[in-house]
């Protein structure tokens, strides 16, 4: 069912709690932790606790969980102090993503280009 947690996804993992993360902010719907491969002073993750396999799913199926991803990317940069940061939604294998739960990276803290390679 849409939504219910993944026994193989890394992520649901993280939210319950069985697999470590530097967790920075945690509400009732989200989760947002520090990426363990940084490309950026500031990458942190925000991931909805439901496990939907991208943003397109999450939209579709949740747009108000999706809301509350974005209103946490706000929160996140916020916290950080960023006056200027990126936030991305990697969809699909050609784009990058390479774990397949909803997450929004939001990244700052450093000059970022324009286009992204
Ligand atoms: O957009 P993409 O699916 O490639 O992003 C997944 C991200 O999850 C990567 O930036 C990777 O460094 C991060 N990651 C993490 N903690 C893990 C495994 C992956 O922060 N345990």
């Amino acid at each position: 069912m849409a939504g219910e947690p993944q026994d193989d996804c890394l992520f649901c993992k993280i939210v319950a709690g069985h697999v470590p993360a530097t967790i920075v902010r945690e509400t009732e719907t989200t989760v947002a932790f520090r990426d363990i491969n940084p490309q950026a002073p500031t990458h942190v993750l925000v991931i909805p606790r439901a496990h939907h396999r991208d943003v397109a799913t999450l939209a579709a199926e949740a747009p108000e969980l999706a809301a509350d991803v974005l209103r946490e990317t706000r929160a996140v940069a916020e916290e950080d102090k960023l006056e200027s940061y990126r936030v991305v939604f990697n969809t699909g294998a050609g784009a990058g993503q390479t774990v397949w739960h909803a997450h929004a990276h939001v990244l700052g803290g450093r000059g970022l280009e324009w286009p992204p390679g």
